[in-house]
């Protein structure tokens, strides 16, 4: 897409610190680094989010991110742990519009990143829960 930062960082008219690239996708540095090797792993293609993957998209995209991984952490002993997240809509924190996915190296509990998990264990009980499940069951595609 013409307006997009992304497709221009794929088609080389934005300049990025790659670490990765092939025929479906490209891995560069997040420009804000919220830890030292944070990266993203985009598609090629353009799509806005993750309910626009199809299952194949979905398979050269998301198969390569362990291998992306294990190299960030093998390029630094201090690396204890990684967070992965993908952002889809604003509520959920996306700022750019082409799907992507941060991998987040974690070096310690004092590092620059963080996240806050609600715990709402009993909240609702079992009937609720099995009602909240069956509608989401009738969605599943094959
Ligand atoms: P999100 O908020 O999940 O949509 O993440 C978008 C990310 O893109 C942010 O973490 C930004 O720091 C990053 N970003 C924005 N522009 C650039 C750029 N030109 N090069 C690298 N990363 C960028
Ligand atoms: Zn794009």
């Amino acid at each position: 897409m013409d307006d997009c930062i992304f497709c221009k960082i794929i088609n080389n008219e934005i300049p990025s610190t790659t670490i990765y690239e092939d025929d479906d996708i490209k891995a560069f540095f997040d420009i804000s680094q919220v830890t030292p090797g944070h990266t993203l792993v985009v598609p090629k293609k353009h799509v806005q989010d993750i309910f626009a993957y199809d299952e194949d998209l979905a398979e050269r995209v998301f198969k390569k991110v362990p291998m992306i991984a294990r190299a960030i952490k093998a390029s630094n002993p201090d690396i204890i742990g990684m967070n992965i997240c993908q952002n889809n809509g604003e509520i959920a924190y996306q700022s750019v519009m082409h799907s992507h996915i941060h991998l987040v190296p974690r070096y310690s509990k004092d590092d620059d990143f963080s996240m806050h998990w609600g715990d709402n264990t009993g909240l609702v009980d079992n009937e609720q829960l099995q009602a909240r499940a069956d509608k989401i069951k009738q969605h599943l595609e094959d």
